[in-house]
Formats: C-alpha cells, sequence, structure tokens
C-alpha cells in the first residue's frame, strides 16, 4: 500500500514510537485484527482494520488476521470467507490468518499451569449464583464455596471438564484474583465453559471452551503481537489482560491492550446482531442488501474502498466514542468518485420528447409523416459526449440521437413555478450535447395523463450551442427512445430515520425509515448495457468509428458511474441493467460545514 491511512499523532503511533525509543519490544511492531466470525464485518471494523493494519504499516511491522473463533455456536465458515474477502477488498493483506481456535491446547496448558500455581479452580456453581456473587460496584462480591479446593482437586476436575464428563454447563473453571476488587472484571472470572456445539473448525474435539478473556491476551502472546488494538469498551478488560499474562511463561515480550474509540454513524447501527435482526425480519435482503452498513453492502451500493480508508484515516484514531455523519462519509465517496466514476445518461422517470422537425428515412420531418398517418423511422446521429471531464484521459463516447427521446418528468412542467428554467410550452432548453430544443404542444390521453411533449429543433444548434450565441438557461439529459435500454434502478433513504436510532425507546428499530428504497424503470443510453464485449443499439455504425469497439462502452458488474444530474449509480454486480444509486451529487456535508 501506497498512502498513509492513519493521521500522525494519533495517540496510538505515538505509544509505539516510545515503545521503540525505549526498546521495548526491540524495535518490533506486531498488531492483529480479531474478528469474531459470526457475522459480516461493517463499517465500524473498517476503522479498526485501518488502525491495526495502519499501525503496522506505519511502522514497517505486521499485521496478522486473528479469528477469535471462541464460540462454537455463533461461528460459521460463511463469515471468515466474507471477512477475509473484505479486508482484502479494502486494500489490506494480512501477514498472516491465525485461528484462536488453532490455540485451544496452548491455552489449555496454561491453565493447567494457572491451576498449578493456586491462581485457577473449578467452580460447580451455575452461572447466574456465579453472577450473583460477583456482586457489583461497591457491592462486595462473594467467594465461591469451591474457592480453596486444592491444586489436586482442581486439576482432576479440569481434566475431566476437557474429558467430556460433566454435562454443559455443570462446572467452570475461574481464575482465582480477588472477589472484593474495584474492578469487576477481576472478582474470579470465568476460563472455561463446558458446551457442547459443533465449532466450525475443530468439530466436536472440544467441550470445554475458552471465554473472550482467557484466550484473547494468551493468543497475542503466542502470535508475538506487540500493540493488541481494540475499543474503549475493553477498558475495564486491561487489567485482566496484563493478570494473565504476567502469570504465565511468554514466548516473546508481553504484549500490551490500547484503547480507541469505536466509530458510529449516523442513522446506522453498528452491532452485528442488530444487523441480523434486519435480515431475519426481512426490512432488508441480506448482508449485502446495498442499505446496509457491511462492507459487503456499501461494496455493492458503489463505495470504493478507496472512500472507506480515506474516510478512515480523515477522522484518525481517537480517545472518545463519537459520532461522525453518515453525510461525512458520502462524501468521501462523492470525491473518489467524482474523479473516477464515468459520466453517463439515463432517465429515471421518462417522459417522451417528440421533436416533430426531425428528419426520417424517407426525406419527410417526424411531424409531416405524423400528420400523413405515416411513421417512418427517424434518422439517428451519433454525438461524441466527455466520458469524464475531471479526467479527459477517459475520452469520449458516441451517444445515438434521435427524434423520439426521453427526459425526465421532472424536467418538464405544463404550468413552469417561478425559477422553474427547465422545459416547458414555448421554451427553449439545451438537451446536452446534442441540440437546443423547444417545446410547442403536450399531448394527453382520455384521462388528462400526459402522453408526450412535441417540441423542434434548431438544427444550427449541432452539439448544444446556437450559432448567434443566444443564451439558454438550462442543460438537460436524455436518451434516444429508439435505443434506449430498459434498466431498474433503486433509490435508497437512510435505513434509520433517527440520527441515532433507538435512541428514545432503546430499539433502533422502531427507528426504521418507512421505505428506505424506491425502485423506478428507467431508459438508460447504450454504454450502460453489460460489458458481454457487444455494444447494443449501435447496429449499422461502421466498425472502427471511434468509440464504438466492441465492448468498450459498457458497463462492467459493480462498476460505478455517474448517471448526469442525477447521483453515482453501482452496476449490480449480479443482475444486469440494475442499478444501486450509491449518492447524490449534492455534498450536503460541504453544506454543514458552511452552516457550522
Ligand atoms: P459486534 O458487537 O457488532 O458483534 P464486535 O466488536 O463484537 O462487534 P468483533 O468481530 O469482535 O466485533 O470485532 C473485531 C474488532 O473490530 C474488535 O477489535 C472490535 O473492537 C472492532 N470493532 C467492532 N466494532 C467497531 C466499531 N464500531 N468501531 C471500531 N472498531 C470496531
Ligand atoms: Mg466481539
Amino acid at each position: 500500500m501506497s498512502e498513509s491511512t492513519t493521521s500522525a499523532g494519533d495517540f496510538i503511533a505515538d505509544t509505539v514510537k516510545a515503545d521503540n525509543e525505549s526498546g521495548l519490544y526491540s524495535g518490533r511492531v506486531q498488531t492483529r485484527f480479531p474478528p469474531e466470525p459470526n457475522g459480516y464485518l461493517h463499517i465500524g471494523h473498517a476503522k479498526a482494520i485501518t488502525a491495526d493494519f495502519g499501525i503496522a504499516e506505519q511502522f514497517g511491522g505486521t499485521c496478522n488476521l486473528r479469528f477469535d473463533d471462541t464460540n462454537p455456536d455463533t461461528e460459521e465458515t460463511e463469515y471468515v470467507e466474507s471477512i477475509i474477502d473484505d479486508i482484502e477488498w479494502l486494500g489490506f493483506h494480512p501477514n498472516q490468518v491465525f485461528y484462536a481456535s488453532d490455540y485451544f491446547e496452548a491455552l489449555y496448558t496454561w491453565a493447567e499451569e494457572l491451576i498449578t500455581k493456586g491462581l485457577a479452580y473449578v467452580d460447580d456453581q451455575d452461572q447466574e449464583t456465579i453472577q450473583t456473587q460477583r456482586g457489583g460496584f461497591g457491592k462486595p462480591g462473594v467467594e465461591s464455596p469451591y474457592r480453596e479446593r486444592t491444586i489436586e482437586e482442581n486439576m482432576d476436575l479440569f481434566r475431566r471438564m476437557r474429558a467430556g464428563e460433566y454435562a454443559d454447563g455443570a462446572r467452570v473453571l475461574r481464575a482465582k484474583i480477588d472477589m472484593q476488587s474495584d474492578n469487576m472484571q477481576l472478582r474470579d472470572p470465568v476460563m472455561y465453559r463446558i458446551r457442547r456445539g459443533f465449532h466450525h473448525r475443530t468439530g466436536d474435539t472440544w467441550v470445554i471452551y475458552p471465554t473472550y478473556d482467557w484466550a484473547h491476551g494468551q493468543s497475542d502472546a503466542l502470535e508475538g503481537v506487540t500493540h493488541s488494538m481494540c475499543t474503549l469498551e475493553f477498558v475495564t478488560n486491561r487489567p485482566l489482560y496484563d493478570w494473565y499474562l504476567s502469570h504465565l511463561e511468554l514466548p516473546y515480550e508481553k504484549p500490551q491492550q490500547l484503547e480507541f474509540a469505536r466509530l458510529e454513524l449516523t442513522h446506522t447501527v453498528t452491532s452485528k446482531r442488530k444487523l441480523r435482526q434486519l435480515i431475519e425480519d426481512g426490512i432488508v435482503d441480506g448482508w449485502d442488501d446495498p442499505r446496509m452498513p457491511t462492507l459487503q453492502g456499501l461494496r455493492r451500493r458503489g463505495y470504493p474502498a478507496t472512500a472507506i480508508r480515506a474516510f478512515c484515516a480523515h477522522i484518525g484514531i481517537n480517545k472518545t466514542n463519537s459520532r461522525h455523519t453518515l453525510e461525512e462519509l458520502e462524501s468521501f465517496v462523492r470525491t473518489e468518485l467524482n474523479r473516477s466514476a464515468q459520466r453517463r445518461m439515463a432517465v429515471i422517470r421518462p417522459l417522451k420528447l417528440v421533436i416533430d422537425n426531425w428528419p426520417t428515412e424517407d426525406g419527410r420531418t417526424i411531424g409531416e409523416a405524423r400528420d400523413a398517418g405515416d411513421s417512418p423511422v427517424p434518422i439517428t446521429t451519433w454525438f461524441d459526449i466527455n466520458n469524464n471531464p475531471e479526467n479527459p484521459a477517459d475520452g469520449t463516447r458516441r451517444v445515438p440521437f434521435t427524434g423520439e427521446l426521453w427526459i425526465e418528468q421532472d424536467d418538464f412542467a405544463e404550468v413552469p413555478p417561478p425559477k422553474f428554467f427547465r422545459l416547458s410550452v414555448g421554451r427553449e432548453v439545451r438537451l446536452r450535447g446534442a441540440f437546443l430544443v423547444t417545446a410547442t404542444e403536450v399531448i394527453k390521453d382520455a384521462e388528462g395523463n400526459l402522453l408526450e411533449v412535441r417540441a423542434t429543433y434548431d438544427p444550427a444548434s449541432e452539439g448544444g450551442n446556437a450559432p448567434d450565441g443566444r443564451k439558454v438557461k438550462s442543460t438537460m439529459h436524455w436518451v434516444s427512445a429508439t435505443h434506449g435500454l430498459d434498466a431498474e434502478v433503486r433509490l435508497y433513504e437512510r435505513l434509520f430515520s433517527t440520527e441515532v436510532p433507538g435512541e428514545t425507546t432503546g430499539d433502533p428499530l422502531d427507528d426504521l425509515t418507512e421505505n428506505s428504497v424506491e425502485v423506478l424503470a428507467a431508459k438508460v443510453e447504450p454504454a450502460l448495457a453489460p460489458g458481454d464485449g457487444v455494444t447494443p443499439g449501435q447496429a449499422g455504425v461502421e466498425p472502427g468509428q471511434a468509440g464504438v469497439e466492441p465492448g468498450q462502452v459498457s458497463v462492467e458488474p459493480g462498476q460505478v458511474v455517474q448517471f448526469e444530474r442525477l447521483g453515482y449509480f453501482a452496476a449490480d454486480s449480479r443482475t444486469p441493467m440494475l442499478f444501486h444509486r450509491t449518492v447524490g451529487l449534492r455534498d450536503e456535508w460541504a453544506t454543514l460545514q458552511r452552516k457550522s
């Protein structure tokens, strides 16, 4: 990776720098990203990934991916694969891929070591009793009646736990620390529970499973992690992290835990449990629904990985929890797409525009032929239109124009309201890159619904400019009705209507937006056809003509293009001719910034 992904001056970078200077880890920097494979990664994880990989990169160290797979009930291979895929998509490459489950034997051996040292004991009480005895802040803890078991007895019971002699939940192994500690985590935390469940990697080899706290720091230590970053809610776990490590023989220097703020976004939830509920309740179509804040969802929606990384670098690694606006993230997406996305024309709410003085193949105009009751084929002409004015190297494409076009319903008004400068009867507008046209009349059906708009064009305005330099206020996009292709376009609203979903009732699902997707039947220019090597709609064009080489003007699955005036749209990765709106064109974040 070329660009640096963390801003200098982050407190974690400062710590690493100080450790390098003091020689604590002999200059070694090793981090890890430790997801639990119980769901798909979301935008919050992107921050953690950027921090973990970014710090390693900044100091010439390494970052590994470690699956924190200590719970057989919730973990699946499907999640493992998607997580690997998402990290690569973001542009990071784990030095190695590890699994906490690879350390089950090593962790077990270390647990026996703690028993031998008199620092762990088997408790026969159930979870609920243990929980009650733990007490609370300012409330003393109660010691378990099993706390003073002999080392021999503990060892025997723990081995029998492993051998499967007891029922699920019948016994646990606990660390013997301090039942009166102000830190609840230190009140004899559970290290192992008995749980018969099929583990995605170890199958049914094990019936005892380590808890997060027992597995995490020890896994770090076994791998040689130096700086173990996690989110702020683990601050109170740090003394326990240190306690375990300080009582074991470690293969490397003791790792240290460093905490940073979670990333939260307005109108968004980033809890895997809540995201799963959205799927189970049928509110979204799956983990990769374009409304989901999962990396799969954002990617399907058309968010470039580079934009997500730039956003994470911009917010930095901070120590106070805060909620960033979705507009801020979208602003990074727009900046990136403005640079990279090809421009295309699409009409998402089509209205027919017929140009009466346009020539047909038999020499008459459309209007003359129609008056005679005929409908000869209108002539087609091709315009070279810029693919991306931001990037001249992207060149031009040929767009077919004819006397029957689609324009946006919103671009025409029978009775134009004040400040409406688009098309209305008697008014002239520019059809982007083509001609100036003036609307002459409207055609309606028996119920009074608008069927089409009739217009005339100025043949001297080819390319969109009048030779006499007369001004027209509006430039509108269009699609040739003869050549236009049918497409489905989906426009999205925020999934949650409130900035902090669930703030009032406690349940984010109470704040769901009623209709977060609008599905439209659009007409799009031929260059939006899927890239299958054929360029539809351009039959009869001489081979070799610029812009019409087979396959050149098309979109690939997942490609994001700008529909002029409408926003950025991602071609669906699976279904051809389906487009998701990524973001609109207006930068709402810039507006918010100006106001504040
Ligand atoms: P959830 O609570 O949604 O299940 P999690 O924190 O349990 O999420 P993990 O798979 O355990 O998810 O997370 C892997 C890493 O990503 C952890 O280090 C975690 O702290 C970090 N992480 C998770 N959510 C966020 C977030 N919103 N912002 C920053 N980092 C996060
Ligand atoms: Mg977790």
